[in-house]
């Protein structure tokens, strides 16, 4: 693959970052929405941070960024009841705090946001996150909004620098947009045709996040697996997931979301044949129905689906496979969503995110005529979900007696704490909750544990045989060890000639 890299964007240090007596201004990112927005909020934090702003997390943040979701139902009634409650602190706040909204409802909205609630400062689009700290300086310089929303993309989001929340576990995108037009998705509109990332600027930024400690990698696209259509390689995604197998101390790879149109058997093979890829893999089915999935515009048929699933498992015997579905799309009859129940059935999917249809305006669905009454698609998406957890339960079963190996994560497991076991994910993504053995050393986050599976509920399994119990340390669990020094500000030994936090998305430039 190419190695070409671009230049990094570079985000000079802003005055407005630090307050009148010399101290930094602190900011807090609020994130709404799906795991690109989280991967552009670890961006927005980079370009803050490397503006000279502070991290915070609390509401006494001198700058609250909210980071909003447009696909989401009730997104703008979300937006909006989190600003009001925002208005009485910046009041209190006397002038000290600023309020930016970007992402997708940003986008989408533009002018109504600072119409809507006047108290906000900054606008951005999902085209410009690299502008926030500018955005942020002359607001408070000219003392009035700025509104910059662009309609394309000014610069590949993954050459700014990065905040990342996991030391283990990083995001790495390599597109952006989609060339898809599903008839419920507001995505195209917001963020434009696909964009691809150069593989030389995604190689060297999952080297980057290596060099860091990270042993585990997700490649992200709104539409993954059609990387390579901008630049004419149909293969590229099998490609680049073989040279994620290349990378020396990267451990487990993941991608997320791939489109069952575009999914080629030579992306089953490398998944198959490139041991750090792992047996997981996320396929949105929508509809079962070939009928909705047609007026959907999606352009795969049932019969496609349920043939790359049984090609993966052929190949991939141990994989465990999720999904997206709708319920209750405009028009979609009771035999429609039985063909759904039939495929579900057939998929045996581990788990799956199921949504209630609802209109996103601006999309073609919004104005389809034979919307569905609300009681009816309630009353099928119970009988989903109860077939699903019916699924996701016998496929954890399954798994009962095996012995598997566990990247450990910080607190996953809301009961950990009475039930005095560990949280983490197995390599099939699979969270798993774990016993101790008696005396034995506790595990850092980003340390791999190999234990045996005792117990199953739908979504998640018990691992509590300790006999054969044992801990690797691993350098992400070394990364977690300096992180936690770093954040009491004790320089750990062992961070010698690392990168600090905020690292570039590529790693021609260290902030070290
Ligand atoms: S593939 Fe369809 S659902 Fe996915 S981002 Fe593109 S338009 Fe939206």
């Amino acid at each position: 693959m190419s190695t070409v890299v671009s230049e990094p964007t570079e985000i000079a240090p802003s005055p407005a970052a630090v307050r009148a007596d010399g101290t930094p201004r602190s900011y807090a990112v609020r994130t709404f929405g799906c795991q690109m927005n989280v991967h552009d909020s670890e961006r927005l934090s980079g370009s803050l941070e490397s503006a000279g702003y502070v991290r915070s997390d609390s509401d006494d943040a001198d700058v609250i960024v909210i980071n909003t979701c447009a696909v989401r139902e009730n997104a703008d009634k979300k937006l909006y009841g989190t600003l009001g409650a925002l208005a009485g602190v910046k009041r209190e706040r006397d002038g000290g705090m600023q309020i930016a909204v970007g992402g997708c409802l940003a986008q989408k909205d533009q002018h109504t946001i600072v119409e809507k609630a006047p108290w906000v400062d900054v606008v951005f689009g999902t085209h410009n996150m690299g502008s926030l700290p500018a955005l942020l300086e002359r607001a408070r310089h000219n003392d009035e909004a700025q509104i910059e929303i662009l309609e394309a993309l000014e610069t590949f989001p993954s050459t700014l620098p990065t905040k990342r929340d996991s030391a283990s576990s990083g995001w790495v995108s390599i597109s952006v947009g989609c060339n898809n037009t599903c008839t419920f998705c507001i995505v195209p509109t917001l963020r434009g045709k696909e964009k691809d990332r150069r593989p030389g600027d995604i190689l060297a930024e999952v080297q980057a996040l290596v060099d860091d400690g990270a042993i585990e990698v997700t490649l992200l696209g709104q539409n993954v697996n059609t990387y390579g259509v901008e630049f004419g390689d149909r293969q590229a995604f099998g490609k680049l997931l073989r040279a994620m197998g290349e990378i020396d101390g990267l451990e487990r790879v993941r991608f997320t979301s791939p489109h069952p149109a575009a999914f080629t058997d030579d992306v089953i093979a490398a998944m198959a044949e490139t041991p750090n890829v792992m047996p997981s893999l996320h396929m949105p089915l929508q509809s079962g129905s070939d009928r909705v999935l047609k007026a959907m515009r999606r352009s795969y048929r049932s019969t496609k689906f349920l043939g790359i699933l049984d090609r993966v498992r052929e190949q991939i015997p141990d994989a465990a496979i999720t999904t997206d579905i709708i319920v209750g799309f405009p028009g979609e009859t009771e035999e429609d969503f039985a063909e759904t129940l039939r495929v579900v059935e057939a998929s045996r999917f581990s788990s799956a995110f199921t949504f209630q249809y609802s209109i996103r305006p601006g999309t073609p669905a919004a104005t389809m005529e034979d919307q569905i009454p609300k009681a009816v698609v309630q009353e099928r998406y119970e009988r989903l979900v109860a077939l699903q957890e019916r699924l996701s339960l016998e496929e954890n079963e399954a798994q009962i007696g095996r012995r598997i190996d566990v990247l450990v994560s910080v607190g996953e497991g809301k009961k950990d704490t009475a039930t005095r076991r560990l949280s983490g994910r197995g390599e099939d993504n699979r969270l798993v909750h774990f016993a101790l053995p008696e005396g034995a050393e506790e595990p850092r986050p980003g340390d791999v544990v190999t234990v045996g599976v005792t117990a199953a509920a739908p979504h998640f399994l018990i691992a509590d045989d300790t006999s054969g119990y044992s801990v690797r340390r691993t350098r992400a669990g070394d990364a977690w060890d300096r992180r936690q020094a770093e954040s009491c500000g004790v320089p750990a030994p062992s961070s010698a000639g690392a990168a600090r936090q905020v690292g570039l998305g590529i790693p021609t430039i260290r902030t070290a």
